[in-house]
């Protein structure tokens, strides 16, 4: 199959991330309704503690000035420091910062870590900056929040268009802005730092292979072998393309890829490693030789077994979620799917592998990187994946079984375990003063 005419799509164009708040909220009330949350606790877990906005300005290589808007949101510290991603996108506002730090509170909550959520970035299109604009931006961005952040407060990690070395330049900026004294104890400020700066071997491909995971677990649990299943991916950034390498590897078939600028497909199959290799070189999909352009909207239409949302919020909707093929939805991306998508999908009796369950891999293996950091230990990557996989597998069963046991669907049973570990922390503790 040679390459074929090229649809292109801009990416502000396809995202509309309005309304995430609104989706969290609906799935945080279904879930409490249905445990009876105590309303003085549903109150307290229906905002947020702390809404940081900076205003910063930076130096560009023309020598202008331009200012940026930079957010952190803290939903809930309940259970530990604040934790979740940092992402640098047109599309980052206070409502995506409260929604994806709300999902944040709840999926550590899942995982059985000692985190509360956060999460934030810049309101800003990273193709349109120098790399050395964007270590200075990243830089006084981190700097903006001063002790809004720290190891034993509020812990960042990659998210959209943010990576290990933007991790690297944060932890480097944190670290020199302390006294001499502490700043060699401060590395884990953010996680998902490069391996020789304090990173986890295989934290890079931690959220992925967690995917990849969770739809294994589902599978064996269903009787049903991943050998030749076909499969689509949205976003073919650190967790599609990680998920995708793994799915492979058991023989499972990439049929459909779309990322911010295009989407392509082949039935026959699509080589992960070879689209890796030319997305690399390209920065992106769009236009790779073994396959077809196909229209956007028709993505989520393609033919096959599984279906990975791995981009951005609110992208299956009433819209597109009659026309998809799939059994099964593995939810690599946060709020990928809105509540009126997810209706469609469960009356069709279409299984999603929620959110956060399904992507908490990563703040599995940023809990990891945080643990050795504080104790000084180095973990290496069979050990990592090892202790991964042992605990994603005890999440994926506990939120199978109840979901089995209340005849619920595994989004609702998810929040209801996160839920009820957050309401037994503040029963033990009280309200203060
Ligand atoms: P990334 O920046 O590495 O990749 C994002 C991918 O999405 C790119 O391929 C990009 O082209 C594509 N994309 C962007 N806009 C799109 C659009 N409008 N339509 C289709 N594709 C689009 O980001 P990532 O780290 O892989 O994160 C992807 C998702 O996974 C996000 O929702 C993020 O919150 C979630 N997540 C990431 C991690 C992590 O460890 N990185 C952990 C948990 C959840």
């Amino acid at each position: 199959m040679g390459k074929v005419k090229t649809i292109k799509k801009t990416a502000e164009k396809k995202v509309p991330l309005t309304g995430m708040m609104e989706n969290v909220m609906k799935q945080f009330d279904k879930a409490a309704d249905r445990i009876n949350l105590h309303p003085n606790i549903k109150k307290i877990l229906s905002i947020t503690n702390n809404e940081i906005l900076v205003n910063f300005p930076v130096k560009m290589d023309n020598g202008d000035v331009e200012i940026f808007t930079g957010y952190r949101v803290q939903h809930n510290g309940a259970l530990g420091p604040y934790k979740g991603g940092l992402r640098y996108h047109p599309t980052v506002d206070l409502d995506a910062a409260r929604a994806l730090a709300m999902w944040m509170t709840w999926k550590s909550s899942l995982a059985g870590l000692p985190y509360g959520g956060g999460k934030g970035g810049i309101k800003i299109d990273p193709t349109k900056y120098s790399q050395s604009e964007l270590e200075r931006i990243t830089r006084r961005f981190t700097f903006a929040l001063a002790d809004n952040i720290g190891p034993e407060h509020d812990i960042p990690a990659p998210d959209v268009n943010t990576n290990s070395q933007t991790m690297a330049w944060i932890a480097d900026t944190y670290m020199s802005t302390r006294p001499p004294a502490q700043r060699s104890a401060n590395q884990h400020v953010v996680t998902g730092k490069p391996d020789g700066s304090g990173g986890l071997e295989g934290r890079d491909r931690a959220t992925g292979f967690g995917v990849y995971l969770t739809i294994k677990f589902w599978a064996e649990k269903k009787g049903i072998d991943l050998n030749g299943k076909k499969y689509i991916v949205q976003g073919f950034g650190n967790v599609g393309y990680w998920a995708s390498h793994f799915l492979e590897k058991d023989g499972a078939k990439l049929v459909g890829v779309q990322d911010a600028f295009g989407s392509i497909q082949n039935q026959k199959g699509i080589s992960v490693e070879d689209l890796f290799n030319y997305s690399s070189a390209t920065k992106s999909i769009v236009g790779f030789a073994n396959s077809n352009a196909v229209e956007a909207d028709e993505f989520f239409a393609i033919d096959c077994d599984i279906c990975i949302p791995a981009a951005l919020g609110n992208q299956i909707t009433k819209e597109n979620a009659p026309k998809i093929k799939a059994k099964l939805i593995a939810e690599g991306a946060n709020g990928p799917t809105n509540v009126e998508g997810e209706n469609i999908l469960l009356e069709r009796d279409i299984t999603i592998i929620p959110d956060i369950l399904c992507n908490s891999g990563g703040v599995i293996g940023s809990y990891f990187e945080w643990l050795q950091n504080r104790s000084g230990e180095v973990w290496h990557l069979e050990e990592v994946m090892d202790k991964l996989e042992n605990k994603l597998k005890g999440s994926f069963n506990k939120v199978f079984d109840y979901a089995v046991r209340e005849d619920i669907d595994m989004r609702t049973a998810a929040f209801c375990i996160a839920i009820e570990r957050i309401e037994r922390a503040y029963v033990q503790r009280g309200i203060f003063p």
